[in-house]
């Protein structure tokens, strides 16, 4: 047949980013993309804190201030939920009410209200606001999305890599990486991004089927510090309900930038508890039951988000650190790598997914 052939993409990754991105690239028309996912931790590592996907809330939850990109990718997600996403009435608090000016998903989330300001406020507050918003369960949410691409034949490949190389060779030559590593991006060989940082959270799930409502605390002492990580106090606090189990209820948390303590601390767990008890008294009541706690290193980045195509060069091969890197005769004629990057997302990766695998599909067909 005169069909040119398929066009291969190596994804390295299969948090929330790398899994969306080989969603959209199936999904579109003629398949023109053969793809492949290469990932150290999958659906078999739940419980590794080696990735950040299973920690998450995860909810669609504005983050920070206005940002052109964050606005693109977080709308267009909001836009998508997919089925498994359940609709959860929020409310938000805010310590200063000249904060209710800057809100600028007022028209991305639904039932948008300023709270009067009568209303008596818990923690401090001077301000609230009530919306409707989405949410996931990542145990559910990951599986699924997993299924679908088996389904569309995506070939699934579980290996640690070294180097960005590793991935080109696997895809053979004229083959797309696109690198969904998250906070692997700091180390593996090719990439080596320095601004890559964790950002430690640690929450704790429990049975309160009382809870119907989604709190959360947006800034002041108990919020997270978004723009100037040094003066946070490290709390976030925030309550989700999960559609799935039914009455189970994920309560947070901590924001602590450049963190990497995976161990759970237990006067943390006794304050996240209590801060979130003030925000939902029924956590006092009876037969709320602790089920597990979590702790997850977010993967952000200095500057936000990389969503970006490069060329890596191979480097020669005196250079090659003891063969960690392959011949450049290996990797084709070119000595270069086509990379994708979309990593970095820090606390939004969930609520940034399809928005921003759009735009890295959109750098795949224009590579
Ligand atoms: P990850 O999930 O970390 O996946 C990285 C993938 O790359 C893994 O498969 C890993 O094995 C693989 N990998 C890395 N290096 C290599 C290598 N060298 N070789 C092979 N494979 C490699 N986000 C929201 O949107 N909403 C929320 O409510 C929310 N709440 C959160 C609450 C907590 C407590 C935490 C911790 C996070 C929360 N997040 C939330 C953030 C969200 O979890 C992350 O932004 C998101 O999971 C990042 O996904 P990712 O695919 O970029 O990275």
């Amino acid at each position: 047949s005169s069909d040119p052939p398929r066009k291969t993409i190596v994804i390295i990754g299969s948090g929330v980013i790398g899994l969306t991105v080989a969603h959209v690239l199936t999904s579109l028309p003629a398949n023109p993309y053969n793809v492949t996912v290469v990932a150290r931790d999958t659906l078999d590592d739940m419980h590794s804190q080696a990735w950040a996907s299973p920690w998450a809330g995860a909810n669609w939850s504005p983050i920070g201030d206005y940002d052109e990109r964050k606005y693109k990718w977080e709308s267009r997600t909001f836009g998508h939920s997919t089925k498994l996403a359940q609709e959860l009435p929020t409310r938000a608090y805010f310590a200063d009410p000249k904060e209710l000016d800057k809100i600028w998903y007022k028209d991305i989330c639904r039932d948008f209200r300023v709270m009067p300001s009568t209303a008596p406020l818990p923690l401090n507050m001077q301000a609230g606001i009530t919306f409707t918003t989405v949410s996931l369960n990542p145990l559910v949410y990951l599986p699924w999305l997993h299924s679908e691409l088996s389904a569309r034949g995506v070939r699934f490949v579980r290996r640690a890599l070294e180097s960005v190389y590793e991935a080109a060779l696997i895809g053979g030559p004229g083959c797309i990486v696109v690198n969904a590593t998250g906070m692997g991006a700091r180390s593996l060989i090719g990439v080596e991004d320095t601004k890559c940082y964790p950002i430690r959270g640690q929450t704790t799930v429990v049975s309160a089927p009382g809870v119907t409502e989604c709190v959360e605390v947006v800034s002041g002492a108990s919020a997270p510090s978004y723009l100037d990580p040094t003066t946070s106090t490290g709390h976030a606090t925030y309550l989700i309900p999960r559609p799935s189990p039914a009455g189970t209820v994920l309560l947070g948390g901590t924001f602590q930038p450049h963190n990497w303590d995976t161990s759970l601390s237990v006067p943390t767990a006794q304050g996240i508890l209590a801060r979130c008890a003030e925000l939902a008294p029924a956590l006092r009541g009876p037969g709320v039951q602790v089920l597990y706690h979590g702790v997850g290193l977010r993967p952000a980045r200095e500057g936000g988000a990389r969503v970006e195509a490069e060329w890596v060069e191979v480097p020669p091969e005196e250079e090659r650190g003891g063969g960690l890197v392959p011949k450049r005769a290996e990797l084709g004629e070119v000595g270069r790598v086509r990379v994708v990057h979309a990593y970095g997302f820090g606390p939004a990766g969930y609520q940034s997914s399809w928005g921003a695998a759009e735009e890295v599909v959109e750098l795949i067909q224009s590579s």
